[in-house]
């Protein structure tokens, strides 16, 4: 679908000229438009701020009719809303703040079309599940509508969130299987920026698209991809010092240092914690870093009113839980994340405009506790916080090239999909380096190495004397005993299984003889969380994923074992 050979090319150029005032078509945005305007189904894969909206808004101002896009988040809403009324698209939206008269409004409009006397809706954006599981009165609406020809096209967006195997999964995504069944001859189109070799086929089934299919066949769903990787991002990985009075200045001073009066957002990983960043950031700055909250508890009314001010600069670093920034067009601060897709899915919010932005992770080990306890019982979850970690903990392979190596082990994409075009020939399935993230700049002189052999050997000792005696420690108890400090105490759990019958002290603590087991550490607290860490990483300790307990996995300390330290 690549080319300008169709019947309906000059319409389409003349369309993405005229109403979008665009002169050249991005990546595979052409092939889309072409694939939609000709009737297909569509899944496209294609990065954050790549230009996905236009794939869809093209084709439905190009022809007649109404094409509804079903959208996950409000944020992403209201911009494109926005965005369409700005250019003259006769556009609406249906989200749970819309009253019952706009409602009423909106499907007289839609079942009138164009004989209604007012212009006719073309594009329709709709928080879809949520709207239809309570309201009926939409889907009748569509069927009417559908009835007279009027329904052009169905789009998904963010078409990931339908998928449980995906990383953003919504429970009333599920729903959207009502399409197909509803409306068989309707078109639907698909996007995303992240999609994993098992969300796919999940996808497909879903939205009862049928097989990828060559383009040429007349049959089945066509495929398109996107170069995933974003020039203007600049990956890095800062150490958050371990007290939280210091990580606040740590962020304050780095935002005020790099983007003064700048946008940004941070991601925090609970509401509680978005609501502490933003105070402590504000107050820290003495309200120079003008801050606001957004997360699933706020009031739909006053998320309008924070994104109204964000857009306004009254509010220019926004702290968030994932809920938000789907559609922000800008942003220049990270925070932290759950999984490698989660984190290039936040930090694609950023420079959307194509200039040049930050995608901060601010990092410290004992987070991975915090973040196992939060995908306590998902195993594929705890494999995916594993290649977080090692992402953050890493300090040599370039984060492109990291990501590249993730997603086309888990994905449906080749590791190219992550070059550039023009470096896609030169390259032979490996990926080049980005050459602006902190591990492509970081001078290897920078890098102390230091040999801890003595280190990890002391604590899987203790490790294991722990576990020995029924026991449990979380990561940072297992670093403050290791380290001789809190009074050497560890938790017993209760006797049974574990303990092997021998002790029945049911959540007692007991003391652990470290000059016994070999003395303690000398390294400070953020060096044994990272070794502790990169214990956890090589297999020497197993996080048990519940209550965040660690117990020794094996006991054999290879006498070269190294890691390294960076100041
Ligand atoms: P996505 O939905 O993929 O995250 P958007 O559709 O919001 O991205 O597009 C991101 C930005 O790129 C928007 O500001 C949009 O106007 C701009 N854009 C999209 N397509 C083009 C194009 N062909 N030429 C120039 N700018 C474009
Ligand atoms: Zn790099």
């Amino acid at each position: 679908y690549q080319s300008s050979k169709f019947e309906f090319s000059t319409q389409v150029s003349q369309t993405l000229k005229r109403v979008f005032h665009l002169d050249n078509f991005r990546l595979c945005q052409e092939g889309v438009i072409n694939a939609a305007v000709d009737k297909r189904d569509i899944v496209c894969v294609m990065p954050t701020g790549g230009g996905k909206s236009l794939t869809y808004q093209l084709p439905a101002v190009m022809g007649r009719g109404l094409t509804i896009v079903i959208s996950p988040l409000l944020a992403l809403i209201w911009d494109q809303v926005r965005a369409l009324k700005e250019i003259g698209v006769e556009c609406v939206m249906m989200t749970g703040a819309t009253s019952t008269s706009e409602q009423n409004e909106i499907y007289e409009r839609m079942k009138a079309g164009s004989s209604g006397g007012r212009k006719e809706i073309r594009v329709c954006e709709c928080t879809f599940p949520e709207k239809v599981s309570k309201s009926k009165r939409l889907i009748s609406t569509l069927e009417k509508v559908n009835e007279r020809g009027g329904l052009t096209n169905s789009t998904s967006d963010e078409a990931h969130c339908c998928s449980q195997l995906g990383h953003d999964f919504r429970p009333d995504y599920k729903k959207l299987s009502m399409l197909k069944t509803l409306f068989p001859r309707i078109p639907i189109q698909a996007v995303t920026a992240t999609l994993s070799s098992k969300t796919l086929p999940d996808l497909l089934k879903i939205l009862r698209l049928g097989p990828i299919t060559d383009a040429a066949k007349s049959t089945g769903t066509v495929f398109f991809s996107a170069p995933l990787f974003r020039p203007n991002l600049h990956y890095k990985v800062l150490s958050k010092p371990s007290n939280a009075k210091s990580a606040i200045a740590a962020m304050g001073e780095w935002i005020q240092k790099n983007h003064p009066g700048q946008s940004g957002i941070i991601y925090c990983l609970s509401k509680k914690d978005v609501e502490t960043v933003a105070e402590e950031l504000r107050e820290w700055s003495g309200g120079e870093i003008k801050t606001g909250i957004y997360h699933a508890g706020v009031e739909e009314n006053e998320k309008e009113r924070i994104h109204v001010r964000w857009r306004e600069g009254k509010v220019n670093c926004i702290c968030a839980t994932i809920a938000f920034g789907l559609g922000i067009d800008k942003g220049d601060v990270r925070y932290m994340s759950k999984s490698l897709e989660g984190y290039y899915q936040e930090t694609g919010r950023a420079g959307r405009d194509g200039q040049d932005s930050d995608c901060v992770l601010f990092y410290r080990g004992q987070d991975a506790a915090r973040l196992s306890s939060l995908i306590y019982g998902d195993v594929d979850g705890s494999s995916k916080l594993q290649e977080m970690l090692r992402f953050a903990q890493d300090l040599k392979t370039c984060r492109k090239v990291a990501f590249a190596k993730y997603f086309s082990a888990s994905a449906h994409l080749s590791a190219s999909a992550w070059d550039a075009p023009d470096a896609l020939s030169s390259s032979s399935g490996s990926t080049s380096t980005c050459g602006i993230c902190d591990n492509c700049l970081r001078d290897p002189s920078s890098i102390i190495t230091k040999d801890v052999t003595v280190e990890t050997w002391k604590i899987l000792k203790v490790a294991q004397y722990v576990q020995n005696e029924g026991g449990r420690v979380t990561l940072a108890n297992l670093s403050d005993l290791v380290r001789g400090l809190g009074g050497g105490l560890f938790g017993v759990v209760g006797g049974g299984e574990g303990t092997k019958g021998k002790r029945k002290l049911n959540g007692e603590k007991e003391k652990v003889d470290l000059e016994a087991l070999g003395g303690k550490i000398t390294l400070g607290r953020d060096d044994t969380e990272a070794l502790l860490i990169h214990l956890v990483l090589l297999g020497y300790l197993a996080d048990s994923y519940h209550a965040t307990a660690y117990s020794v996995n094996v006991y054999i300390v290879p006498s070269d074992m190294a890691v390294r330290l960076t100041r």
